[in-house]
């Protein structure tokens, strides 16, 4: 346990913060401190092929030791943080044997992690919490997935009686930015399925996940002195308003769950001119996600016509871009994928939990570049901010769940889901 916690320690320590107004990749200079040290350490772990290309991504290989061909899997992680929070100057807590009561994270500043709110702790009680020191993000996400990774690997190559094939291992820069999947070298890399490690609390085992469209709407106005204004003067920001007003008041993020959509308003910055105002666009259901899209449309389409006679031309300037897919449609062909994991946590005593995720992965992006690619638990919890927090012991559990899918893949005759796929085949000709 002890080797986890330093491990993890040691990734969290560098801020790898990734930056959305950068066109570089990575994206931040820092990024490079610990795409190197990995480097360094897994070539130290004894794993072959080990590159890192000009952009930090880096790839190595755990060769297989069957003598029968296996298929190669992958495991995928990233390791940027978040532009939302900190990442500078990590010091984590370790809490020992907790004890299901509040986590005093900075005394100085009354920041206190408790179980009142945040009641997924409970479940935790006596086990070993990483916490922030309540000025920071801890980086769990996803410091705790490639710590995962680095780990499992080590483990196989000192323990080669645990049969397995050939595993590809890559760590990204640049997930929390939307960008992870952008260089990644999916030929390359060579696996013929992966998985991030890269979701939140033990047991989960994603492959779903929105639909993904981005709006920008530029509505411009007339400015008049208000004293003159009667008839003349057309307030850009209250037309955005209007705008807004007609989107359906409950499908927005903190009133939706499960596979409920949204339209979520990310940014709004007007004058009386000119009004720029950006939202997002999330359904799992492509038609409903269509349907979201051409409600931004018909909207627009409206308020452009009532003040057709008065403007003289469009109001309302919309641009609506898709960001990302529903892996499952890439998924679903490969579904054994899916129960290769499952098979492994419940082999491993632990509950899986499948659900959609309500957001994308790198993952739903490599699936539609050709890797499908589900997500799993890499632990940790409340992301992006000074509550999150990680237990050991599920650290521990999604090493041996690598281990198994490893061993899983190199001893479970896929051939009967070969067929599966090849008569399958046949129907559609
Ligand atoms: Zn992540």
């Amino acid at each position: 346990m002890q080797h986890i916690i330093d491990r993890f320690i040691s990734y969290v320590t560098i801020d790898t913060e990734s930056d959305p107004n950068s066109t570089t990749t990575p994206s931040t200079e820092k990024q490079w401190n610990l795409a190197n040290k990995l480097v360094e350490e897994l070539k130290s772990i004894g794993l072959k092929e080990v590159t890192i290309d000009k952009h930090s991504y880096v790839m190595a290989t755990l060769p297989s030791n069957v003598k029968e061909k296996v298929p190669t899997i992958g495991f995928v992680s990233h390791f940027d943080t978040t532009p939302d929070f900190t990442g500078k100057d990590v010091k984590p807590q370790i809490v020992k044997n907790y004890d299901g009561g509040d986590i005093v994270l900075n005394k100085k500043e009354k920041i206190i992690l408790s179980p009142n709110y945040f009641k997924d702790l409970l479940q935790y009680k006596g086990q070993t919490l990483i916490t922030t020191n309540g000025l920071t993000l801890l980086g769990a996400d996803d410091k705790a997935g490639i710590t995962e990774i680095v780990t499992a690997m080590e483990y196989l190559i000192q323990n080669p009686e645990i049969k397995h094939g050939k595993i590809r291992v890559c760590f990204t820069p640049d997930e929390e930015i939307g960008r992870g999947a952008d260089l990644f070298d999916v030929k390359k890399f060579g696996a013929d399925w992966a998985y991030t490690m890269d979701g939140s609390q033990i047991g989960e085992l994603e492959y779903e996940n929105f639909n993904a469209a981005g709006v920008k709407i530029t509505f411009k106005g007339k400015s008049v002195h208000p004293g003159y204004a009667k008839g003349k003067m057309i307030n850009s920001m209250l037309i955005a308003n209007d705008f807004i007003n007609e989107l359906p008041k409950n499908e927005i993020p903190q009133e939706t769950k499960g596979y409920e959509g949204f339209f979520h308003v990310t940014d709004i910055q007007g004058s009386i001119e000119e009004t720029k105002l950006e939202l997002i666009i999330r359904d799992h259901d492509m038609k409903k996600f269509i349907k979201r899209k051409e409600l931004v449309h018909k909207i627009c389409k409206k308020i452009n016509k009532q003040f057709e006679k008065q403007f003289g031309e469009d109001i309302v300037i919309c641009e609506i871009k898709d960001q990302y897919y529903n892996m499952k449609e890439k998924v679903v062909p490969v579904m054994f994928i899916v129960d290769l994991a499952e098979k492994a946590m419940k082999n491993l005593g632990i509950k899986p939990i499948i659900k959609p995720i309500r957001g994308g992965t790198d993952g739903c992006r490599l699936s539609y570049m050709g890797l499908p690619c589900p997500n799993i638990f890499a632990g940790g919890h409340n992301f992006h901010g000074k509550y999150e927090y990680v237990p050991v012991e599920s650290m521990q559990k999604a090493v041996d769940v690598i281990v198994k899918i490893a061993e899983l893949t190199a001893t479970t005759d896929f051939s009967k889901t070969e067929k599966k796929k090849e008569k399958k085949g046949k129907k559609k000709k």
